[in-house]
């Protein structure tokens, strides 16, 4: 075994005590939150039927009491009460603070009228009524609260940490993909509700796909279509991908939205033949080895060609790994279909990177787009990337051109395609049925010698 079977052999025992610790840890976290839960209301239920209980045997108690006092009165025949009554009847049922009051302020329950032999009220036997058990439970309740209260707390905690240890392992396993993503910390609103709702939202039927039109920078025609992901959720309505992809990211998620995308994208590819397709690839989905398996079988179930296919990567995939990225890329290209860097210029940009991987075009970001004509030297990097591009044989392509004036400059520039809001936003695929049969009708019209219709031809 050589040193790299070794550590991987290492790292694959690490994996396994760290997924039974994390497993033992799940499960007496749950089983703390179960018994914390149980205990809590247990102890709540005892405590509501041992005060009743309580008060039922005091007031059994009572009730005797009072019994025995008018027994007492009745075996004496009361004409005028004094001191020696009070204390015989006192001895006898052995009441705390037995007196004889004719006026009394106390409650009804403790005290017994003494009549004389015509029925006549003289006044009133009282005493200190005593309610022994109920005041034993009274005195325990502050302990009991403070029992629940820290079994209530026990219980959400762990529940608490069950939940984050649920999450951490997809977390965690995004981290091992791309190490310099910033770890999460709060989880904002949004982002909750993404999570809550997005592993069903893809059974629902809520993501479905849009296509930008991309044009010949010559002749204004399309020549292909970009697939973006759109979320219509039935109560919020549309979600951005900008806003879910990293979260289905983090979650763990991402393989199974890239390859819902990849495969609607290229059934819709089968309606087309004459145009490419543009898919976009995460950073996970390029990492993970099962991509080329991934985009070989949806190509042979779809039957689809490779060629049309064109799949859109960024610069910061190949920073991480560069080899083991060259490989990848390599083996995708080797499939037959097409690669192309996306958002060109906004990351690290090595321009070493061009010459090691098999890139067919480059997409302008549209960050230097929006400053053509804008600002003096807007257009500097656009005219670098172009002639690097001729240089290399890679096709440019501008993206985010939202004026005729960018337009202008861009095709002066030397850009091959262009993409963008001036030539057709991201919409259904009627939308592109409908610039494609506009493209037959005016080539038709340019055949017979008609003046074009398509008011972007150029
Ligand atoms: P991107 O790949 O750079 O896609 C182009 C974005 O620019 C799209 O935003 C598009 O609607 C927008 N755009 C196109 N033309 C113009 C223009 O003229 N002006 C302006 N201001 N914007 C324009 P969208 O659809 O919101 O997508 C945002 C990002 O989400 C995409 O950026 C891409 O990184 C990601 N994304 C979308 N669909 C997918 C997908 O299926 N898989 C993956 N992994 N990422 C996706
Ligand atoms: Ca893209
Ligand atoms: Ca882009």
């Amino acid at each position: 075994m050589d040193g790299g079977a070794h550590s991987e052999a290492a790292g694959k025992n690490a994996g396994a005590t760290d997924g039974s610790r994390a497993t033992a840890i799940q499960s007496a976290s749950r089983l703390i939150a179960i018994v914390g839960a149980l205990g809590a209301s247990a102890l709540l239920l005892a405590a509501a039927l041992g005060y009743g209980l309580a008060r039922a045997s005091d007031e059994r108690a009572a009730a005797q009491q009072r019994a025995l006092v008018r027994a007492q009165l009745h075996v004496r025949r009361i004409d005028e009460f004094d001191a020696h009554v009070a204390s015989a009847i006192t001895q006898i049922t052995g009441l705390q603070g037995l007196k004889f009051e004719t006026d009394p302020a106390g409650p009804a329950q403790s005290m017994q009228p003494v009549l004389n032999g015509e029925g006549r009220i003289l006044g009133f036997l009282t005493w200190n009524e005593e309610q022994p058990m109920t005041r034993l439970v009274t005195k325990l309740l502050p302990l009991i609260a403070v029992l629940i209260t820290g079994l209530v707390g026990f219980a959400t905690f762990s529940a608490w940490r069950l939940r984050r240890l649920r999450e951490e392992p997809a977390i965690a396993h995004v981290h091992a993909k791309i190490p310099h993503l910033p770890i999460p910390t709060a989880i904002t609103d949004d982002e909750q509700f993404i999570r809550r709702e997005l592993p069903q939202a893809l059974g629902g039927g809520e993501m479905h796909l849009h296509y930008q039109p991309i044009v010949s920078a010559q002749g204004a025609r399309i020549v292909g279509v970009e697939a973006l992901l759109r979320w219509t959720h039935p109560h919020r309505g549309a979600i951005g991908p900008a806003a879910f992809i990293p979260v289905a990211e983090r979650m763990g998620l991402i393989d199974q939205l890239g390859a819902f995308v990849l495969r609607r994208a290229l059934e819709q590819a089968r309606q087309w033949p004459e145009l490419y397709m543009a898919v976009n690839l995460s950073p996970l989905q390029v990492r993970d080895r099962a991509i080329i398996e991934l985009v070989r079988d949806t190509l042979a179930e779809t039957g689809v060609q490779p060629s049309p296919l064109m799949l859109e990567i960024t610069e910061g995939v190949l920073i991480d790994n560069p080899d083991e990225m060259l490989d990848r890329i390599a083996d995708l290209h080797d499939l037959g279909v097409r690669i192309a860097l996306d958002d060109f210029g906004s990351g690290y940009s090595s321009l070493g990177y061009l010459q090691r991987f098999p890139i067919d075009k480059l997409k302008i970001d549209r960050g230097f787009i929006a400053a053509l004509g804008r600002e003096s030297n807007g257009g500097v990097i656009v005219h670098a990337i172009t002639a690097l591009g001729r240089a290399l044989g890679i096709s440019v392509l501008a993206e985010g051109v939202e004026t005729e004036e960018q337009r202008v400059l861009l095709r002066l520039a030397g850009c091959s395609e262009m993409q963008g809001y001036l030539f057709g936003r991201p919409g259904p695929a009627s939308t592109i049925d409908r610039l494609i049969s506009e493209d037959e009708v005016a080539s038709e019209a340019a055949r017979v010698g008609r003046a074009p219709m398509r008011a972007l031809t150029a």
